[in-house]
């Protein structure tokens, strides 16, 4: 029952799995010392090669939380741990500085040391007296218990994991290269690793890329659009079939780039449209007649000097570049 009522209660958390989330570093810092935090966040976040969002919320206390987020993909698994450590590595650079751990738990257990320690017996004696079944968060303490003769904890101590962690900071640049090459090994990716279906996972489907997509405005037809044609990445990817009109409509595009400038997951879009283009004309051919078409409709249009004059075309003429390819 306390398993059916966990899920029910975690379910909007499963989302996670299908796709890209975030994923990042949390701490509390005073405010005078949050100028030199942000910026260790930032140097340590540009060393790891993430693009981090920083946002700080002002406390009453005089302190600041400082949320230090970046992108991160929960089906793709060995980037979603490396990920994960990488969020505890700044989180030890940011400690370092004077900052301390914002929540308690698992992940934190290393930076236990450094937490408020009357809060964390205040949460602990809490979690006894109204979950004395561990019920609620199952799974879930202040600090990591006593399993498997209590490794988890001696692994994700203080002492084991904490200094790890202070070494690979002072390694810096070397710590860098070698999570860079962990993560970029082709052994860890998943069997279906498909360019195509990859950037199809990691699209939100948010739609922002739809509203300023030339192609959209002028045809209306949402299989233009970034999103629609990675739903067309995914149906082809899958090996499933699409008419050849539906094909056709995949490769009108004016290159311009507009779709990726928006996108919410960051995706280098234009090489999923090439590649994908590349596996449509070898399957239905290319209809050169209709792209000419096309591209003279967009470019008379004021959809389209609108978005021009929005600096939101970066690629080359569409003409130029439908010619070339
Ligand atoms: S490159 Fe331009 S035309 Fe092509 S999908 Fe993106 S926004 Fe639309
Ligand atoms: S903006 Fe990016 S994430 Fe959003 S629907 Fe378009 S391609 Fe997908």
């Amino acid at each position: 029952m306390a398993h059916l009522l966990s899920n029910e209660r975690y379910f909007p958390m499963k989302f996670r799995k299908l796709g890209p989330g975030m994923m990042g570093a949390e701490v509390f810092a005073p405010r005078a010392a949050l100028p030199q935090i942000v910026s260790e966040a930032l140097r340590v976040c540009l060393q790891y090669d993430l693009e981090p969002m920083i946002e700080i919320h002002f406390l009453s206390g005089g302190d600041g939380l400082l949320l230090c987020y970046y992108i991160t993909d929960q089906t793709r698994q060995l980037k979603y741990t490396i990920d994960s450590f990488r969020g505890l590595l700044i989180s030890s650079a940011l400690i370092e500085l004077g900052a301390r751990p914002y929540s308690s738990g698992v992940w934190n257990h290393v930076f236990s040391e450094n937490s408020d320690k009357e809060e964390l017996r205040g949460l602990e004696k809490a979690k006894r007296e109204m979950d004395p079944q561990g019920i609620m968060n199952m799974g879930k303490y202040p600090r990591l218990g006593g399993r498997l003769a209590g490794l988890p904890a001696a692994l994700f101590s203080p002492e084991v994991l904490g200094n790890g962690l202070r070494l690979l900071n002072l390694l810096g640049p070397i710590s860098s290269k070698v999570i860079k090459l962990i993560s970029s090994g082709r052994a860890f990716d998943r069997a279906d690793d498909d360019p195509l279906l990859r950037a199809a996972d990691e699209c939100a489907m948010c739609g922002a890329c739809v509203g300023v997509c030339p192609a959209y405005l002028v045809t209306k037809d949402e299989r233009v659009t970034g999103r629609g044609k990675l739903l067309t990445a995914r149906t082809m990817s899958v090996g499933e079939g699409i008419s050849t009109e539906h094909a056709h409509r995949t490769f009108l595009c004016m290159r311009c780039k507009a779709c990726e400038q928006v996108c919410q997951s960051k995706l280098q879009l234009i090489p999923v449209y090439e590649e994908l283009e590349r596996r449509l004309a070898r399957l239905y051919g290319k209809d050169n007649e209709e792209i000419a078409k096309f591209v003279k409709q967009v470019e008379s249009s004021p959809a389209y000097d609108a978005l021009v004059e929005r600096g939101l075309v970066l690629g080359a003429p569409g003409r130029d570049l439908r010619e070339g390819g």
